[in-house]
């Protein structure tokens, strides 16, 4: 057993408005320069939607992340070295500025420049790439609110053949919810996998992986092998750029901005302690649907003795291994189990969770002539809907409806009780009960998922500058053991400032 700790984050749904707050100070922080204008680190989507870029869930045309071979190896869907190698020049599984949108700027000058005459001057839009006049018909959040669905929600690879026709044709009484996104900071990185300059790496410390300017050539196989299309091409310096996870505001132990600024706080920030020596054999799990209990299975209780001694062993400092005791991720994810990740099936064992939207089955009971606040019509709904349990179960469970149809349940039990308990009433034990929860356990998942305070959603531990020097003297040490050929990550060293990055390679064959 290899202990090492992660940061990771939580999102609640059900409480995201999509009001894109997170986005715009993640921009405002990031990527407000020239050459990165169409990339957006952090966007919310909504769903049912066909996303940003369009359809980036499409792996069959965009090859992201893993799948297994014949023998039941873990191999990159974008193809192995020799792939790689051939398509350098000419790689056809990008997506192209179409499918982003075209960064566009507006002719100010005209406004005031133009002679006078009988019209009032306007600014037209120009392209940032050519300065040419262009028509604005796309953008990273065009399908705000079911915008356009009519037209582009049947694109939306998660929804097959019936559910596509159904939101199509009935949009107007289909539900909707907004899904925030940014990298996932996987455990076993496709996108490092994919990297023939071994620019990419994730940091043995914490998990966050990052791109090193100095080392990127900008052959854009990451960009092909992130299945979550979380790598952007700066088209001024023609290197990759990603989420970062506000690694200096990490480092200092604050949150990140796009945790920090999140209106419907609905973001949880902890550690997870994890078994790098089990990543590899959890992504490489033959049934996709096996894929979430085995990733939880990689992650380590934290109050458990032996953990904690392992973890001593493995140069976890004391306040660390505090910070994941008290970890809200680690609460949902794996004690309340009421987290899931997105798109587990392909098998980059994503770090950012879900807590998925009961929201979308309230509002078909509400639909049905259903009382939304009877825990009875609920439950039955969540038992009888196949949409949209379906389309949730597309997006967490690798299809798995029965999964999402028990965190469905789960929530509903504890509505039902809290509702009662804020009323006066005795509360639903029973109700509780049926899906594995105490009264004691309701008030504690009630308090983080409610009314928890800022230090409670957000416990990160600040990094240990003291441990700078013995991290870069582990700079060589690999959090997670490959299955073969090691992935392209060259030469491991440290970026300069930095002293506390590391790198790891994936668990499958590069
Ligand atoms: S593969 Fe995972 S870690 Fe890499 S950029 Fe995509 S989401 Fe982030
Ligand atoms: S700031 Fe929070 S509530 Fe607003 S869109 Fe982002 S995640 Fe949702």
């Amino acid at each position: 057993m290899r202990i090492m700790a992660h940061v990771a984050m939580v999102m609640n749904l059900d409480k995201c408005i999509g009001c894109h707050t997170c986005s715009v100070t993640c921009k405002q922080t990031w990527t407000n320069r020239t050459g990165v204008e169409y990339a957006w680190f952090n966007n919310v989507e909504t769903k049912p939607g066909v996303g940003y870029p369009r359809r980036y869930e499409d792996q069959r045309q965009w090859k992201g992340g893993w799948t297994l071979d014949k023998r039941g190896r873990l191999v990159l869907r974008s193809g192995g070295r020799v792939k790689r190698l051939l398509s350098l020049f000419s790689n056809p599984d990008l997506p192209g500025i179409e499918d982003y949108y075209e960064p566009v700027t507006y002719d100010y000058d005209n406004l005031v420049g133009a002679p006078a005459g009988d019209d009032i001057p306007v600014a037209r839009p120009r392209s940032v790439l050519t300065g040419r006049p262009t028509a604005i018909t796309w953008g990273a959040n065009w399908e705000d609110g079911l915008g356009g669905a009519p037209e582009h929600a049947g694109g939306d690879p998660n929804l097959g053949g019936e559910l596509a026709e159904k939101v199509r044709f009935e949009f107007e009484q289909t539900f909707l919810f907004h899904l925030p996104r940014l990298c996932e900071h996987c455990l076993n990185p496709a996108c490092i996998a994919a990297c023939p300059s071994g620019a990419m790496y994730k940091r043995v410390e914490d998990g966050i992986v990052l791109v090193d300017q100095d080392r990127c050539r900008g052959w854009r196989m990451c960009v092909t092998a992130c299945p979550y299309k979380k790598v952007y091409v700066n088209h001024a310096t023609g290197k990759a750029e990603k989420c970062t996870f506000c690694f200096p505001r990490i480092e200092a132990g604050q949150p990140t901005v796009c945790s920090e600024t999140c209106v419907g706080r609905l973001r949880y920030l902890g550690l997870l302690l994890y078994d790098a020596d089990r990543v590899g054999q959890a992504a490489a799990t033959e049934d996709e649907k096996d894929l979430l209990d085995a990733q939880r299975d990689v992650l380590l209780d934290p109050s458990d003795p032996g953990v904690i001694a392992a973890a001593r062993a493995s140069g976890i400092p004391e306040d660390w291994l505090e910070a994941a005791r008290r970890s809200p991720v680690y609460a949902l994810i794996a004690t309340y189990r009421i987290a899931l990740p997105l798109h587990p099936e392909y098998r980059t064992l994503p770090m950012v969770w879900y807590v998925p939207p009961l929201s979308p089955v309230l509002d078909a009971v509400g639909a049905a002539g259903g009382d939304q606040d009877d825990p009875d019509h609920v439950f039955a709904a969540v038992a009888r809907l196949r949409i949209p349990l379906e389309y949730l179960a597309n997006l967490f469970t690798a299809g798995d409806t029965d999964l999402v149809a028990g965190v469905l349940m789960k929530l509903t039990a504890l509505r039902s009780h809290m509702r009662e308990r804020t009323l006066g009433e005795a509360g639903d034990e029973a109700g509780l009960e049926a899906v594995g929860l105490t009264a004691g356990e309701a008030e504690d998942l009630h308090r983080l998922l409610a009314v928890a305070k800022y230090e409670d959603r957000y416990v990160v531990p600040a990094a240990h500058k003291e441990d700078a020097a013995a991290l870069t003297a582990m700079e060589n040490r690999c959090p997670v053991e490959t299955s073969g050929e090691p992935a392209a990550a060259g030469g491991r060293r440290v970026m300069l400032g930095l002293p506390t990055l590391r790198r790891h390679t994936p668990g499958g064959r590069a």
